[in-house]
């Protein structure tokens, strides 16, 4: 019986998550389709409660539903739980699983990609939302030195670090409002740079969501963004000769272990990257970038 498995979001029009995820299920011969499902807010429940058919593995849940959907599941993943978001749903005999592969796929390609260990290291994170508390949660239990968050608004870095705070152990961790002078302060003592806003998932044409100047060679600069075009951050990171990372990788490995809690099965990351790589390039080609 074809079974099915689906990205929840909206307004879902650039995931790259239906291309890379049929690709692997087609390698592995597995009678799976995997969908695009845009959901807007008022049809969340109800999106939701068709998961819990026989036919449906599971699923991933995108922007914006990753909060909202927590209180909609049978049982949240103490790592979803810490992170305070969901974007992968296992269906088990009709009771919904919700778990946070975002960190896990953070972790994995700032070390296997981006060569950084981040135990002992300082970081800046830009940005407050779901990626930034996956990305937060992460570098917490990988026993980063301080995590210093920079978002537009400060209640919501304010709230970040209010909830992890019983998570850090010997880790400093604090929250600066979006301001000139807070990215100078911590700019200079800074080994890892993540922006997890949402600034430049258009790609070139918006401005880096972090002053450029301040940006230097002995960093590492990790946009979570993976836009196929550079966004302004990557372009500025070349530039002054700092080590970047985009988030393609991310992406991709977040998806692996998403695949492999609905299939139980290895997933073919080569494929994958493949896969996701093309569905990026003819996503640019289409823009005729
Ligand atoms: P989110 O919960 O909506 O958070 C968006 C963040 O961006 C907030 O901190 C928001 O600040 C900030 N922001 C938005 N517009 C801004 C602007 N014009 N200037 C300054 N800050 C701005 O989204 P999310 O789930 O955290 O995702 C954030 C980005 O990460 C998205 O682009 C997403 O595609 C990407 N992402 C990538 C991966 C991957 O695998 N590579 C995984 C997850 C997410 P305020 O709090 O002030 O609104």
């Amino acid at each position: 019986m074809l079974k099915y498995l689906g990205v929840i979001g909206y307004p879902l029009t650039r995931s790259l998550s239906p291309a890379f995820q049929q690709a692997a299920l087609d390698h592995l011969r597995m009678d799976v389709e995997y969908q695009a499902w845009p959901t807007p807010e008022d049809a969340l429940a109800t999106r939701i409660t068709t998961m819990r058919s026989p036919t449906v593995l599971g699923g991933n849940v995108t922007i914006p539903h990753k909060e909202a959907v927590l209180l909609l599941l049978d049982d949240i993943d103490s790592l979803a739980a810490r992170i305070g978001a969901v974007n992968t749903i296992v269906n088990r005999d009709g009771l919904l699983h919700g778990y946070n592969t975002d960190a896990v796929g953070f972790m994995r390609a700032l070390r296997e990609d981006g060569g950084f260990e981040p135990a002992g290291r300082r970081v800046v994170i830009a940005g407050a939302g779901g990626a930034a508390r996956a990305v937060a949660a992460a570098l917490l239990e990988a026993g980063t030195r301080s995590i210093t968050v920079i978002n537009r608004t400060l209640s919501r870095a304010n709230r970040l670090v209010a909830d992890m705070a019983e998570f850090a152990g010997a880790s400093e961790l604090r929250a600066l409002p979006e301001m000139y002078a807070s990215w100078a302060a911590v700019m200079n003592s800074c080994d890892l740079l993540v922006n997890c806003t949402s600034v430049g998932s258009r790609g070139a044409e918006e401005e880096s969501p972090v002053p450029i100047d301040l940006i230097s060679p002995s960093m590492l600069v990790y946009d979570l963004i993976y836009h196929p075009a550079e966004t302004q951050l990557m372009v500025a990171a070349h530039r002054t000769g700092a080590s970047a990372l985009g988030g393609l990788p991310m992406l991709v490995y977040q998806g692996v272990a998403s695949f492999e809690l609905w299939t139980e099965q290895k997933a073919p990351l080569d494929i994958m990257f493949e896969a996701a790589r093309t569905a990026a390039g003819g996503e640019l080609a289409e823009k005729g970038a």
